[in-house]
């Protein structure tokens, strides 16, 4: 049976943790999905079920490279980019180019293809924020010389691109603010928080808290991120600004670490590192223009979604080897 609207959806990242779950609720969908990834953070075992599909294709592509597709597209999602900061600063030239050079050739092809575009971008574009929580109209506070800059900054440099082409009637755009995201498929050495609190007290590890652990995040379950970005690429129209899409239920980290650590039977203890430089003291969505023009809110809490990630975690790390009594 073939779905009605059936479309043809480019998703550029969607071997990661969050494009491969975009790739699967659209696939589930009826639609045909290309994936177009060059691996760098993402993994095979990510897009493993999607290969079951008869609508799934694969480009092996890097993006700050131009992007060519020889079929007809409806949309074009652009989620290629490292996301971790470990990850991103591992490369941090490479990391620029991805954000400003990718996004302008997938624009090019929306536009070349008449295609609809959605940009993956980030609440980081608020860097250390001094308004909280963060409405789309606070226009940050982000150190451009430091080493998070080259994440944040590419992310500021593509949204500019997205409404260069806006106001110049080139493509029809839709941006994402997506704050912190969890859930299962994200990688054991990711580097982020949640990842890095379930994979060490499933492992004994020392579980790392960077400074005293008092700043903020708000974590959002990836089925929720992933109904939102739908939700604004297929709305009717376009808005004229980004859409913040996250949880807006915060938590200091060391709360997180506590959680964590309650919620596994582990003999891990929290540790405290330095706190990594312009890391951000405080992150909370302002969600009202996502509720007004999707009718969008996250449904999925800490408490529900944490489980679900424990649960995935614990069929991909080696439990720590019980020392032997003699
Ligand atoms: P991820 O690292 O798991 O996925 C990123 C994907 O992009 C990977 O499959 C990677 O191989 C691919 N990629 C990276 N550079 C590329 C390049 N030059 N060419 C082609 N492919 C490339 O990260 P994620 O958490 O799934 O994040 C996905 C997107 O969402 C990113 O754009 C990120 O900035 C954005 N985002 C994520 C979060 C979050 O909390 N997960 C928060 C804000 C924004
Ligand atoms: N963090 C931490 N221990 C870790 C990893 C991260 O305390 O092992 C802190 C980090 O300093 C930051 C918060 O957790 O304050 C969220 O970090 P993450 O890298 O997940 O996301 P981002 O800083 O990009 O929001």
């Amino acid at each position: 049976m073939t779905t009605p609207n059936r479309m043809t959806i480019l998703v550029a990242g969607g071997a990661g943790f969050v494009g491969s779950h975009l790739c699967e609720t659209l696939l589930k969908q009826g639609h045909r999905v290309i994936c177009l990834d060059s691996f760098l953070t993402g993994r095979e075992d990510n897009i493993l079920p999607l290969c079951a599909y008869d609508g799934f294709r694969l480009i092996r592509h890097d993006v700050s490279q131009p992007v060519r597709v020889g079929e007809r597209l409806d949309r074009v999602y652009n989620l290629a980019s490292p996301a971790s900061p470990p990850h991103y600063q591992a490369d941090p030239v490479h990391t620029m180019m991805t954000n400003v050079a990718g996004t302008l050739h997938l624009l090019t092809l929306a536009e070349t293809q008449g295609a609809r575009f959605l940009q993956a971008s980030t609440s980081e574009v608020y860097g250390d924020p001094d308004i909280h929580p963060q409405p789309e109209d606070y226009v940050g506070h982000v150190n451009c010389t430091g080493p998070r800059a080259c994440y944040d900054e590419g992310k500021r440099a593509a949204e500019a691109l997205c409404y260069d082409f806006v106001r110049a009637g080139r493509a029809d755009v839709r941006v994402a603010r997506i704050f912190n995201t969890y859930g299962p498929r994200m990688r054991a050495d990711d580097g982020r928080i949640v990842s890095n609190m379930i994979v060490q007290a499933l492992t004994g590890a020392p579980m790392t808290v960077y400074g005293d652990g008092s700043q903020t995040r708000s974590f959002c379950y990836v089925s929720d991120l992933v109904a939102g970005m739908i939700a604004l690429m297929e709305a009717k129209a376009a808005p004229a600004t980004p859409v913040n899409l996250g949880n807006p239920e915060e938590f200091r980290i060391i709360e997180l670490a506590t959680l964590v650590r309650d919620m596994i039977p582990t003999r891990s203890r929290i540790v405290h590192r330095p706190l990594p430089q312009d890391d951000p003291k405080r992150r909370r969505p302002d969600i009202a223009r996502a509720r007004e023009l999707l009718g969008w809110q996250p449904r999925v809490t800490l408490a529900q979604g944490l489980p679900q990630t424990v649960a995935f975690f614990a069929s991909v790390v080696q439990p720590p080897v019980a020392k032997k009594t003699v």
